[in-house]
């Protein structure tokens, strides 16, 4: 075994060398070599080493070098290479984190990641916390405890009692609901149409001026950082209006919520605070390896509730373990990459990583603009929206960029108008990978009006 993980480590060490200079996208040819890994099922086995040669072989190539500087896709973070190292120990100890009893470590670190992390955001003392897969279970085990609070407070148990029969729910959105938000809310039995949608401003922020007027149990899901311009809705307003009538106000703040670490920004998401739950990722912006996510949730009683199983003898119920408060039983202690990551950047270190990756965006905003593009949103976080000119030339010039490779980019459709998508959230980006991309972006548009 040992010489096995240390041939891995060389390989890997090569992989990450060799993303300096590779192409981000995998070539048509290296994508079709995973056929080498395909086939029917051997009918005997292999040798450990052979299987892990032939992973490297045909697998490496055909990633996308999303670990690499400059893939500005979607929001998608880099691993921290401490945080890929403590993955790999933690993936030899191989410990369920479901109940303390399976896993001293896990139980230990993942609540040490949890109060560090509420510590960086300044949420609310005493909020509850727990590690799940990424911010779309996060949203959904949020909202799946503001389900039940909301009746518990007219005298309905729906962990109990079930959905049908239960009492009418409000759900208020913004116009610009993140879709993930859309399919917590469909998997809970509310369907992903009957929600009330408030208008939202030229940033795509939630007009607070704009909610309904609220009776009854009402949901109020608000998001901090807008997938294309990173704007925030104003949840200090929203909280301030709906508490009042006894809603639940939830943020969905998967990257966004992290400007609250980064004192230059943390203005942007102020009053998020004030809400009930919250949901974040660690892949994207704390940059922790895949997969990753935290919700957070004040009345930690109505999660655990929502979460809750019928009695078996052999299960825990008394509110003390990590299996208590997620969706799932086994799972691996996921907070123990994050509680690497925390403790290698510390307080400054998470500020800066949060502060360059607005920079980087701030800088490719500006070059673009100086070299006549426009940009379509106020670039005040890691997120800046593009156009070439015309929709169909914008269009061509993400494809033709995604062709050669300098970086990736992905697209989008803002008020009607398409632009490309430039979301800065790897600790890797330098200025230089900023300024190379951007001479990329430069290049791909001369040749795409020329043709
Ligand atoms: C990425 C994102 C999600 C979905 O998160 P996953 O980690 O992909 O599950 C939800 N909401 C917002 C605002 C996001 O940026």
């Amino acid at each position: 075994m040992p010489s096995l993980l240390s041939e891995v480590a060389r390989r890997a060490d090569q992989y990450l060398e060799g993303l300096r200079e590779r192409a981000v996208t995998p070539t048509p040819e290296t994508v079709r070599g995973l056929d080498r890994l395909a086939g029917p099922i051997p009918d005997s086995g292999e040798s450990a080493d052979r299987v892990i040669a032939a992973l490297d072989e045909f697998g490496s190539p055909a990633t996308v070098a999303s670990a690499g500087a400059r893939y500005f896709g979607f929001v998608i973070g880099s691993g921290l290479p401490v945080a890929v190292a403590a993955n790999w120990l933690a993936a030899s100890w191989n410990q369920n984190a479901a109940m303390e009893v399976m896993s001293p470590v896990g139980a230990r670190l993942e609540q040490v990641a949890l109060d560090w992390t509420r510590d960086l955001l300044s949420l609310p003392a005493g909020v509850r916390g727990a590690f799940v897969t990424g911010d779309t279970l996060a949203n959904f085990a949020a909202l799946a405890a503001a389900r039940h609070a909301v009746l518990e407070n007219v005298g309905y148990d729906v962990s109990r009692s079930g959905m049908s029969g239960a009492p009418p729910i409000t759900l208020v959105v913004g116009e610009e609901v993140h879709v993930s938000v859309l399919r917590a809310l469909s998997l809970l039995g509310f369907g992903r149409e009957k929600v009330v949608r408030v208008p939202v401003d030229e940033q795509g922020r939630m007009r607070s001026d704009r909610l309904p007027d609220i009776t009854g149990p009402t949901i109020v899901c608000t998001q901090a950082g807008n997938v294309n311009t990173g704007a925030f809705d104003p949840v200090r307003e929203i909280s301030q209006r709906v508490h009042t009538a006894g809603a639940w106000v939830h943020v969905d703040g998967a990257f966004g919520l992290w400007a609250r670490a980064a004192p230059r920004r943390r203005e942007l998401a102020d009053g998020v605070e004030e809400a009930d739950s919250w949901a974040l990722d660690c892949h994207k912006w704390l940059n922790v390896p895949y997969d990753s996510g935290i919700v957070f949730v004040r009345n930690g009683a109505a999660l655990r509730s929502a979460m809750a199983t019928g009695a078996a003898p052999y299960l825990p119920t008394g509110g003390g373990e990590m299996m208590e408060f997620t969706p799932e039983m086994s799972r691996r202690a996921r907070g123990i990459d994050a509680w690497a990551a925390l403790r290698y950047l510390g307080r400054s270190g998470v500020a800066d990583l949060v502060e360059r990756c607005c920079q980087h965006a701030r800088s490719f905003a500006d070059q673009l603009r100086d070299a006549g593009f426009r940009i379509l949103n106020d670039v005040v976080l890691n997120q800046v929206l593009v156009s070439f000119g015309t929709d169909e030339v914008t269009r061509r010039v993400i494809s033709e960029l995604q062709r050669e490779g300098t970086c990736w980019c992905g697209g989008t459709v803002w008020h009607g108008t398409t632009a490309m998508r430039i979301s800065v959230s790897s600790w890797a980006t330098s200025e230089s990978d900023v300024d190379r991309s951007v001479q990329a972006i430069i290049r791909t548009v001369r040749r795409s009006v020329a043709k």
